[in-house]
């Protein structure tokens, strides 16, 4: 089997397919135009969140068997053309949980003790210390949107710092815990003091954070989002942070990315912004990389036997 490794797939994945006899090539930086000239080449696809796999490109794959996204979310890929085409998409659903649970806590922290901010300042030559007074994370409610791999994880570990947990998420019926409860997502919206979000997007949960949502939170709420662009209405969130409607937000994940022309950039020390890193540390690279590798490695029997 030919395969393709593109967006950079950290070198583990090579390795196990290297070690079990597959042709494997590695191009960085491809465009979508290139890759559709050289896609028939190939069975196997392997992408992180980087490329788009269009309806154009899977057409043009001629003899693709596999699509491997090393990661967790399969939003960069065509799924329904892939399905229509009887290919197989994968990913890694756990590769990354650690690393992005413990993204966001980054962001919990960082934003309630000014960190970002105040660096920045004494970057400037400043020493500010009146500006930038924080809060404690001790006795306050994180509610958590979505308790899945991710959600939950946080949980663990913010429970330890000493925070309430409010859960909501439609999924999931029991949550035996003194510390965590399991609520309606108005109570989750209208009780948090730290409203994060761990939930995919959907038709369904498009825009689930508007104006409307924003304004039943406290007027001190802090709004992190670490799971998908577009969940959050980006221009309601605008207004929120500018009207104080909320006190803060920080946000690892937008509507379009690359991040360009946003006024969120206008807001200053209201909101904290990193560009995708949940994912971003070695260890989750490796995990998802191996992960996808051994899938494939598996996979490909069944076009063997
Ligand atoms: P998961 O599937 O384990 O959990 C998602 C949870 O959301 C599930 O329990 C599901 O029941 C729940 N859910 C679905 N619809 C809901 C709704 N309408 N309201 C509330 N809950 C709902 O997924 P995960 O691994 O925990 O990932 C969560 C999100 O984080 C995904 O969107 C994923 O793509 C994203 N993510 C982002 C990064 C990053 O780099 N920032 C890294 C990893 C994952």
């Amino acid at each position: 089997m030919k395969i393709l490794v593109l967006d950079n797939v950290d070198s583990s994945a090579i390795e196990i397919l290297k070690k079990n006899n597959f042709d494997v090539d590695v191009k960085n930086n491809l465009s979508n135009q290139d890759l559709e000239n050289i896609i028939s080449n190939y069975d196997v696809l392997i992408v992180r969140s980087q490329t788009k796999v269009t309806k154009s490109v899977i057409e043009k794959g001629k003899n693709l068997k596999i699509i491997a996204r090393a990661g967790v979310g399969l939003d960069n890929i065509d799924v329904n053309s892939a399905k229509e085409k009887n290919i197989k998409v994968i990913n890694s659903p756990s590769g990354n949980t650690i690393s992005a649970a413990e993204h966001t806590l980054g962001l919990i922290l960082a934003i309630s003790r000014n960190i970002a901010f105040a660096d920045k300042s004494m970057k400037e030559g400043k020493w500010e210390r009146n500006k930038f007074v924080g809060y404690e994370l001790n006795n306050k409610t994180l509610g958590i949107i979505g308790f899945g791999k991710i959600g939950s994880h946080l949980a663990k570990i913010c429970k330890v710092i000493g925070m309430n947990i409010l859960a909501y998420d439609p999924y999931i019926k029991n949550l035996e815990d003194e510390k965590m409860k399991l609520v309606s997502f108005d109570d989750v919206i209208q009780n948090s003091d730290y409203i994060t979000l761990h939930l995919p997007l959907t038709e369904e949960t498009k825009n689930l954070i508007n104006i409307e949502i924003f304004r039943k939170m406290k007027k001190s709420a802090i709004l992190i989002n670490c799971s998908r662009g577009g969940i959050v209405n980006e221009d309601d969130l605008y207004i929120a942070l500018k009207e104080n409607i909320i006190k803060g937000a920080a946000l690892d994940v937008f509507e379009n990315e690359p991040l360009k022309d946003s006024k969120l950039i206008e807001l200053g020390n209201k909101i904290l912004l990193t560009p995708h890193l949940g994912a971003s540390t070695y260890e989750a690279q490796i995990n998802v990389a191996i992960d996808v590798a051994n899938q494939i490695v598996e996979l490909s029997k069944e076009y063997y036997v």
